[in-house]
């Protein structure tokens, strides 16, 4: 089993062993004292982790990440409790306003109303060599998205992407979909590491790549 990141932990609720991360809960999730559980069903990157997924994620205050597709904050919000500064770039405005609430509880979590797209609208707020991209936009273009981005990775830093194949092309296969995103995106990443996630999220890729 790989390890989890520091902060992230597998816990008892109601007797059922979970990943739980310490923080204040966000969408009803079942707590214990300060600590709540990380539904993977909900989450992609907590797929990964229960899929034992080589992340590159250690915790810690140090640590930064830039989180690409917060949405109201549902995993964005387990990353802050386990990580240091989280920028959340989020476009659509009725997510991202239940977002800035998730990080009303949580000092290192900065939501950025823009688009991940047009990666210059955040530039000038997140800081360079994020050690961490998350990526789970559901979009047309997830390669490309990726790509765009890379300036804000450190050199050895982990792109964590979430790839949605209906989101590219709702008759391809979800297997020709993953090739031609593998392809794209190895012109400027090496992939380490490329499986379905589908026991949690049907027709959904996981892939970690370092920068080449
Ligand atoms: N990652 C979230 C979680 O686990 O809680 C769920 C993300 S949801 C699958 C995809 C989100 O990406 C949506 O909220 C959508 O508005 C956002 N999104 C799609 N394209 C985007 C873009 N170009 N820039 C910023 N956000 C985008």
């Amino acid at each position: 089993m790989t390890d989890l990141p520091s902060g992230v932990e597998r816990r008892e609720f109601d007797g059922r062993e979970r990943l739980a991360t310490e923080g204040e809960p966000v969408y009803g999730e079942p707590t214990d004292g300060t600590w709540r559980a990380w539904d993977p069903n909900r989450s992609k990157l907590g797929a990964m982790f229960e899929l034992g997924f080589e992340t590159g994620f250690d915790g810690g205050p140090d640590e930064r990440v830039l989180y690409l597709g917060a949405a109201s904050g549902t995993t964005v919000g387990h990353v802050a409790d386990f990580a240091g500064p989280t920028y959340a770039v989020e476009f659509a405005p009725r997510p991202a306003r239940d977002l800035v609430s998730v990080a009303e509880d949580r000092t290192r979590l900065f939501p950025l109303l823009a688009d991940a797209r047009l990666p210059e609208q955040y530039a000038h707020v997140v800081e360079a060599d994020v050690d961490v991209i998350v990526q789970d936009v559901a979009t047309r273009g997830q390669a490309r998205v990726a790509i765009e981005n890379r300036p804000f990775l450190a050199d050895d830093g982990r792109l964590v992407l979430a790839v949605k194949a209906r989101s590219e092309d709702v008759t391809a296969a979800p297997t020709d979909v993953f090739d031609r995103v593998r392809d794209e995106l190895s012109e400027t990443y090496e992939i380490l590491e490329s499986r379905r996630l589908d026991e949690f999220h049907t027709d959904h890729l996981g892939i970690i790549a370092r920068p080449r």
